[in-house]
């Protein structure tokens, strides 16, 4: 039987490749969205190339959004296999191009860290359950060089968002000690600097290099790693 995955905020950019590449594995996909006609269109143009891929709405700030996609995976299929939390936002480069601690702003903060943090939390409280019908499981969480602790006394940009991916990467430590006796493994990635709307068009990786190790974590054998922290297929420090 195909195994089915989710992938969050995939109408464009790391999200919609990744929901590619796992389709060209034979995996079935539910590309999600928050708008209905930006993930629709991405679907099309999925199903244009024969790749097995389904739309589902999904705003991650959104708790019934989060329990309605729930709700239809454990309907149609009884469990899932694949979660690839990719949606992510960064908007301090605006108002914060220095990237200066002092000035970064807890709205900011508090906006960034419902789609970057509280999203992937739910989404895995949510939807690792439909993992453990069939002990099996997958759970990819994109955080960032910014993510990184080691990183920050080194780089001074976006220090809301990296206090977000830092904080997500706590997220994966924290499922990961609680599934530690399961075949469901969870890991954090670093995808480096891609050539997205996020990355802008001088960031130094193409999308599908972002996306490989999101990948080779999202397909992992049985007895793989799990609670890591990784970059190009190694694993990386905190
Ligand atoms: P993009 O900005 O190109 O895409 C982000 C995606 O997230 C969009 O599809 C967007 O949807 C979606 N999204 C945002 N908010 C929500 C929400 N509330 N609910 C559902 N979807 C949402 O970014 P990338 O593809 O570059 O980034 C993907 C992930 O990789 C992010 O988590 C990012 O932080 C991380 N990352 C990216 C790096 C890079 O260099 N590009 C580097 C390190 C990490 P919409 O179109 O509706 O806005």
């Amino acid at each position: 039987m195909k195994k089915l995955a989710v992938v969050t905020g995939a109408n464009r950019g790391l999200g919609f490749e990744t929901c590619r590449q796992l389709a060209q594995r034979d995996i079935q996909v539910i590309l999600t969205s928050r708008d209905r006609v930006k993930g629709q269109t991405a679907v099309d143009k999925l199903q244009a190339e024969k790749l097995d891929v389904k739309y589902h709405p999904l705003d991650v700030t959104n708790p019934e959004s989060i329990e309605s996609l729930s709700q239809f995976i454990s309907k149609e299929f009884g469990h899932l296999d694949i979660l690839v939390n990719n949606a992510g936002i960064l908007t301090d480069w605006v108002e914060n191009p220095d990237g200066d601690i002092f000035k970064a702003k807890v709205d900011t903060l508090r906006e960034t860290i419902e789609t970057n943090v509280y999203g992937p939390l739910q989404l895995c409280q949510q939807l690792i359950p439909l993992m453990k019908v069939q002990n099996y499981g997958r759970v990819v969480n994109l955080s960032s060089s910014l993510g990184k602790l080691s990183s920050n006394m080194d780089f001074t940009v976006f220090p809301t968002y990296g206090i977000t991916k830092t904080a997500v990467n706590a997220v994966t430590v924290l499922f990961a000690n609680a599934l530690k006796d399961t075949n469901i493994l969870i890991n954090s990635v670093n995808p480096g600097w891609v050539q997205t709307d996020m990355g802008g068009p001088h960031a130094i990786r193409t999308i599908a290099e972002g996306v490989d190790t999101i990948v080779w974590l999202a397909t992992l054998p049985d007895g793989g790693p799990t609670g890591g922290f990784f970059q190009d297929k190694n694993l990386i420090t905190w």
